[in-house]
Parts: C-alpha cells; structure tokens; sequence
C-alpha cells in the first residue's frame, strides 16, 4: 500500500503528533473538539525526512497526494485556487513534533495572482485590504522561498510612504498598496530574473518545499541541538484555508495564553489586534491591545475565545498558548500548544495545576524542564535592561548566570579588584586551575578557548559563577591591556556584561536581580525527591561549594578533586617543592608539610556534609599544571625554593608532555611517587577519625577513589598503598572505622576488564569526561574547535562533552556496569563526569541501572528533578 503522507485537519488527532508534528496534531484536535478551524491539511514529518532522503526533491508520488489533497480542501471550502469567483487562499507553515518557536517559515496569503486581488476587491468590497494582502504575500515569499533580503521591501514601503507625504503604514490607501505590488514585482523581477509566480499551485508548491527546507536552516539546527531535538524527527507543513484578520475593524488577530507565561498568575493573558494579520501583532508596528479588551470590541468572539481556552486546558492539561483571528465578527482558532514559559512561572503553574484537580504531581513533574530550574538560582538581568543592551559577540553559554562587572585580564587583578570592592570579569584566552581564586571572586568569566568541558567552563559551573567560553571573535591584547571584538575596543577596567545562559557578551553594564526561590519551589522538588530512584551527589572541593549543594538538595559529595585545593595559600609551595625534589627526602619534606593541610581541607568537608557519603578522588592531573609559565614567575619561584633558574627551568621542561591528558597524570602519579597516595590517605583518614570523634552521633566512612585506573594490577598497586597507610593509622587509632577504596571508570580498557577491576574495586564512578576523550579520541580542551564543523556536516548532532553519546560511551558504561556487578552484585555505580548534571544522560544512566550521579552544586535540582523525570520515563517505557 502507499504511504499516505497527506491528512485533513479531520482525520488526525494529538496522538499523532510524531507524524503530523505539534501544529498540526493539535489543529486536527482541536476540529474533533468541534472549535472553529479553518480548514486545512498537513503534510506529514515522514514526507519532509523523504525530501531530504530523496536528494532535496518532493517526489513525484508526494506531489501528487497533495493536489488530491487540494482538491479535497477546495471541495470542503467551496471555494478554488486561483477562482474568480471564490478563491482560495491559504497559509503555509511549519510544524515540527517539537515546537521550535520562530525557528522555521511561515507564508501567508498564498493563492493571490493579479486576477484573484482584483477578485477579492470586488468580493469584500475592500480594494486596500485585496492589495494590502497581495503586496504581504509577494514579500513573505520572496524571503521565505526565495531568500530575498527582507530589508529592501521595507525601504520600498518607507519610499512611498514618504513619496506621499504619510508616516503610518494605516495611511496607505488602496492604490498605494497597488503600487506596492507593483514595486514588489519588479524588484522579485530584476532580483531573480524571473517573474513571480502566478499559478497558486506553483506557489504552493515551492512554498512547501521552502518549509521542508528551513528544517535545516543555520537557526533550525542550533535550535534542534541547544534543545536535544533529532534531526531525522523532520517537520511536516501545514496547509490551512485563510481567515482574515484585516478585512475591516470587525476583524482581527491576537494571541494569548491561558496562564501568565512569566508568572504563572491563573489569568488569560495576551493581546489581539483589531483589523491586522497575525505578523502585525508580533512585528509590533503597531501596540496591541490586552486580550480582556476584546470583550468591548468583540463580545461574542470574546466569550467564545474565553470558553475555548478553558477547554483546551482542561483538555491538554497544561497552559495553552494559542493564535486566533477574528473574521467579520466570527472567531477562528488558528493553533494552539503548550505555552513556553518562565521557570518561576513553570512551577507555579505545576503546583496550582495540582491543586487544582488538574494534574496529578506526576504530571507535573514532567511539565518543568529540569533546565529551566538554573535560572532560579542565579542573579539574572532585569528584562528591559537587557533587551536595550547590545551585543557585542556570542559564544558557548558555558555557565549560566548575568555577570557585569569591569574587565581584568589576570587572576591577580581580579583579586586586587574585587578587594577594593569593584565588580569584576575576568577575561582570559584561556583560565587555568591557577586562576581559580581570581574565578571566585570574579562576577563572570569570559575566555576566548575553550569548549563546554573547558576548565573555565567546569569550574565556573561548580562555583556557580557565570562563564561564556570560547568566545573566538575577541582579539586579545593582554600587553595593551586590551581586547578588540567585531571593530570596538575595550580597555582594562572598561564595564562589560555576560550572559552566561545564552552566551551573548554585550558592552556595557547591565542591570541584575538576585535571584529568587519561592514556595513552590521547595514543595515542587520535595515531590521530584519522593519520586526519583537515583541519588543525587555534587562534585564539590570546599567547605563552600559542599555546603551550596546540600542547601540544593544534595546527598553526598560524588567526586572531591583534590588538585583542587593545591592551589590556595601555602599548598601550592608545597606541592612545588614536591615536584621539584631532587631526593626522596626532600620529596617526603614536601609531603609531610602537605599532609596536615589537606588534612584540615577533608575535615572541612567531612564538617560541611556532616554525616554524608564524600568520595575523594586521588590527584590528578599533570604535574606541570602546578608549575608557572611565565620568565618572571619562574625566577620567584626558584628565589622561593632557593634553587637556581637554570634548575627549575630543567625541572619544568623535565615535566613538558607532548600529550598531557594522555601523560604521566592519575595513578600513574601514584605508581611512580607512592608516597603522593600514602600521604593522601593519612590525611583523608585522619580527617574521618577527627571528625567522628568530634561528632560521636556520625558515622563517616571515606570513600577513596583512584583516578584514571586501566588495569587491574595497577588498580592493586596503588591500593595497597592506601589499606596499608589506612590499616597502620587506624590500628594506631585503635578504631574499626571502616573505609572504601575504588576507581573511576575512565579509561576505555577499564570498562572492558570492569568485571576484573571489580575484584579490588569497591565501587565505580564513571568518569564521563575522560571517558568521552578517550571513547572518541578528542581532546576536551580542543574538540569545540571542530565540533562546529562536525554539526554542521551532520555527523554529529551534540557535543558528546555535554550530553552523553549513549551509543558508544554509554555501551562502555552499560557494559561495565554490568561486567562490575556480575563480580559484586551489590557494587555501588555512580557518574561524576559533566555528564552527571544533564537531563538527558540521566535519563540514561537511570535506565542502565546507576545508582547516583554527580554534578556541580548548582546543577543538583537540575538533576533531582531530571532523575524523577527519568523514573517516571523509564517506568512507562
Ligand atoms: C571525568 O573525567 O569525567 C572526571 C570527573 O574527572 P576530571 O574531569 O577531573 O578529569
Ligand atoms: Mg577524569
């Protein structure tokens, strides 16, 4: 049998919105609901994938199905394209399974020649309107389906406008929007060399390909990617007869949500113009009026719409944002969809809807997207601050929040600054950990490199600081003390703001707002945590951060990265007199200074978590992240180690990796100075032993995790360097306190021997970031570089950095889950990677089974709520 790729509006309903997309499923619903829907078909998603699969060309057997299709349309309305008599007009839209606002084309009028303007005249005895729609029609298709640039239209209309002497476009008389399309043509003519087409099946023909085209416009597709939308979902188009909302003042459009969208007041909220065509009310040339005001203007239509949105709610079961016009009196509902909305708004709406009868909290769970959640915990601009703002440049919105502060280029000044009490970004090539604490202090942070596993972008996410990273269009003058983006310049101390949700950076200062929590807020995660199978830990490294996680809602700390504290204060001359000993003395000298200070930094943590699980990853990373760069640097620090410059210098190009991330870092750090680990296990068990003692009613067990593990020799040496340090202290102590050792699953032949490793391995956390790396061979610093060019060849839809690739990475998880619990059943499995806070990897580490993940303190509601998202998922699935 032939595929059927048409639908009328009557055949469909809003079950089969994968083929009929959002727009039009919800269309066909609301014609079985018996509303008032202007007829119409839908071309479904199915016909746009074979579009493209077909080499870009609507077949033949398509083409077809839609002038049948036509005809039956022509047959409901009684009226025919291109007729003298009763012509049809119709609108052409998009409409994908997802909404994607804005994202895709829209044209309207379609069907008007010259002799069907003229008709229309006559009919409606409306010649200004007849022309006026013309004029609309030939300019949305020539941008639309041919790609003109919108600009000179407008110029044509403001050259006519003056030519007569008017300012407002309501003063264009008929015969000026004769001329218009006049103008119009010509311009379609000398442009493209061809005429415009006056065949309203052509129309629609190239109409709808031009809809099947803009599903892969540069906008569509970052759109699909920021929203973990597929490509191969399609849009499928819509067809629908017109209904005029400028055909005189008994006429008119507007939209409007059931709810208020940004605060989720249970109120109709929206606005409608009389005598205009549904761009007038958005393009905002003219102010609409607010929707309670239709009930003067139009009091039927008014009480119909009013009676309609509350039905579609109750239908639905969630706020509605919905088109209508009104034609001669009578109302018409054009769409309707879940309405987009502000978090705040989100949860009060779940909560009323709750309360209500309406939704059970199931339900409204799942109608808040964990995402949205973020921006309730970060300052954010004031709205119209930030719409009057100009952006200078975008970049990856690395860590959401509004930063507005003066620019600095270092670490140090950022410090110097924000001591003196001034607001400060901080603007950098690239951040290193060195740079940490002048992060902290900083407002927001803008680097030119870097992707979204970027350090920058880790460890601005774990402090909750704003961050937009690779900022690429900046020229960099650090000597100057000055950068240079898109023709302007900015000196040190010059007032700059970024946008770290959407990655904008714009030139001035902007106006922010604290954040605020509300009621429903708490009463909403409180249902998510009743509902959620796994656990939810942060990676956290200070007292700090450990205690803002647990203020959001988390239950342990799911990686502790000790390289982190080196950096603070006297740990980091410590570490350096460790990597520059020359004997093991002076090695154990260094080691035996940095015991008792990362001592103080577990029992700080263990104090901030009380009682809670706290898995402390060994050190990690390359050791010349711990050395300086720079000539002046180098000097102070040989003066401080009291060697010479010539000796450090040989120690640092000693430390030179030609492939760091794939160097002498993790256990292999252990494996080559055992004392590193033996002295990192003093102090991770000592730190439990002072605290539980401080604190009799706890019962804190360590949990030590070596990084970086591929084999499970290596896993055993390293470990009997940590239980025979631990076993001698604690037998020391005399105490039973018991303690855990495991490893992070990282290494791609970790995951293939899991069942091996799991002999020695208490439990596994996956860590996703490395094992991202090594799964596809791209270096985290480096793949954003080309992973644009990789989105836009279609190999890859997602930064796999970001968002779990579940078919390779994620089988290596799966399958060590699954190797690891067959040698220990009742192995603890948790992800700490990046990975750990995004909604869409948790949904599938929830279904592999894991039993927590983890993920920077501002991402834990995030993933509290995702988890429950996932539970309830993965029950129906
Ligand atoms: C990881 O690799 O996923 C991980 C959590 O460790 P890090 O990011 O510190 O390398
Ligand atoms: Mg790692």
């Amino acid at each position: 049998m032939e595929t059927k790729y048409v639908y009328l509006f009557n055949e469909g309903d809003a079950n089969m919105r994968n083929l009929l997309g959002g727009k039009g499923a919800n269309l066909a619903e609301m014609s079985k609901l018996g509303m008032p829907v202007p007829n119409g078909f839908t071309i479904t998603t199915e016909a746009c994938n074979k579009y493209y699969d077909d080499g870009e060309v609507i077949s033949d057997e398509i083409q077809a199905q839609i002038m049948e299709y036509l005809e039956k349309l022509e047959e409901e309305t009684g009226k025919k394209f291109g007729d003298q008599e009763n012509p049809l007009l119709v609108s052409v839209r998009s409409g994908a399974r997802a909404s994607m606002p804005g994202m895709m084309d829209t044209i309207l009028n379609l069907g008007i020649n010259d002799v069907v303007a003229n008709t229309i005249a006559e009919k409606s005895g409306n010649e200004r309107f007849a022309y006026d729609s013309y004029r609309r029609f030939i300019q949305m298709f020539a941008d639309v389906v041919k790609g003109l640039s919108k600009k000179r239209f407008e110029e044509i209309i403001d050259e006519v406008k003056a030519e007569r002497g008017i300012k407002d476009d309501l003063e264009l008389t008929a015969d000026d929007m004769k001329t218009l399309v006049e103008k119009f043509k010509e311009f379609y003519r000398s442009e493209l060399g061809e005429d415009f087409p006056t065949d309203p099946k052509t129309q629609m023909m190239e109409a709808i390909e031009a809809v099947f085209r803009s599903w892969n416009n540069e906008r569509a597709i970052y759109y699909r990617r920021m929203n973990d939308i597929p490509s191969n979902w399609g849009t499928a188009v819509n067809v629908q007869m017109m209904v005029f909302g400028n055909m005189g003042e008994d006429c008119g459009t507007g939209v409007a949500f059931t709810r208020n969208p940004a605060t989720g007041e249970n109120k109709l909220y929206g606005e409608f113009l009389m005598n205009a065509q549904g761009e007038d009310v958005v393009a905002g040339v003219r102010t609409p009026k607010k929707i309670d005001q239709l009930k003067e203007v139009s009091p039927t239509a008014y009480d119909q719409f009013v009676e309609i949105c509350s039905k579609l709610e109750n239908h639905y079961k969630n706020m509605q944002d919905m088109e209508f016009t009104i034609e001669n009196g009578k109302l018409f509902m054009l769409q309707t969809r879940n309405g987009k909305r502000t978090a705040q708004a989100a949860l009060k709406i779940a909560c009323d809807m709750v309360d209500e009868g309406l939704i059970s909290t199931d339900e409204a769970l799942m109608m808040v997207e964990p995402q949205q959640l973020d921006s309730l915990l970060h300052p954010t601009f004031a709205k119209e601050a930030l719409e009057a703002a100009e952006v200078i440049t975008s970049a990856l919105p690395a860590s959401p929040g509004a930063g507005c502060g003066q620019i600095v280029f270092t670490a140090e000044e950022a410090k110097e600054e924000a001591d003196k009490g001034k607001k400060v970004i901080l603007v950098r090539l690239e951040t290193s950990p060195e740079d940490i604490e002048g992060m902290a202090v900083s407002q927001g942070i803008l680097t030119v490199r870097g992707g979204m596993t970027s350090h920058a972008a880790v460890v601005a996410r774990g402090m909750g600081a704003c961050c937009v990273s690779g900022a690429g269009d900046i020229e960099m003058n650090e000597e100057e003390g000055s950068f240079k983006v898109n023709g302007k310049t900015f000196k040190r101390g010059d007032w700059i703001s970024i946008d770290g949700s959407t990655g904008n950076v714009y030139g001035e200062a902007i106006e922010t707002v604290p954040a605020e929590i509300s009621g429903d807020f708490e009463r909403f995660m409180e249902w998510a945590d009743k509902r959620r199978r796994l656990k939810v830990r942060t990676n956290a490294d200070t007292p700090k951060d450990a205690k803002q996680a647990v203020d959001f809602g988390a239950e342990g700390i799911g990686l502790v990265r000790t390289e982190h504290m080196f950096f603070e204060g006297d740990k980091i001359k410590a570490i350096r007199e460790m990597i520059v000993a020359k004997n093991d003395d002076q090695m154990q000298a260094a080691l035996d200074k940095l015991e008792p200070m990362q001592q103080k930094d577990f029992e700080g943590i263990y104090e901030a978590m009380e009682e809670r699980p706290v898995t402390i990853r060994y050190l990690d990373p390359p050791l010349h992240e711990f050395v300086p760069t720079n000539p002046e640097d180098i000097k102070e620090l040989a003066n401080e180690m009291n060697i010479s410059e010539a000796e450090l210098n040989q120690v640092i190009s000693n430390l030179h990796e030609v492939n760091p991330m794939m160097g002498h870092r993790g256990s292999r750090l252990d494996v080559s100075n055992p004392g590193i680990a033996k002295m990192q296990t003093a102090a991770v068990i000592k730190a439990a032993l002072n605290v539980n003692k401080k604190h009799p009613e706890w019962n804190i067990e360590p949990e030590i995790m070596l990084p970086l593990i591929g084999d499970l020799a290596e896993l055993k040496y390293v470990k009997k360097l940590v239980t025979e340090t631990a076993d001698a202290i604690l037998k020391e102590a005399g105490s039973d306190m018991k303690y855990h050792v495991g490893t992070m699953i990282e290494v791609p032949r970790a995951a293939l021997l899991a069942d091996e490793i799991a002999e020695e391995a208490e439990f596994f956390s996956f860590g996703t970031n490395d094992l991202t790396q090594l799964t596809f061979g791209f270096s985290r610093d480096d793949a954003g570089k080309f992973l644009p060019q990789y989105y836009a060849a279609k190999i890859y839809e997602n930064d796999p950095f970001a968002r779990l690739d579940q078919n390779g990475v994620g089988k290596l998880i799966e399958m060590a889950a699954n190797l690891g619990r067959k040698t220990r059943p009742d192995m603890k499995l948790g992800v700490c990677g990046e990975h750990g806070g995004d909604p869409a990897s948790i949904e599938f580490v929830d279904k592999v089974g894991l039993n927590y993940v983890s993920c920077s303190p501002f991402r834990v509601p995030i993933a509290r709520l995702a988890a429950a998202q996932a539970t309830i998922k993965n029950e129906k699935a």
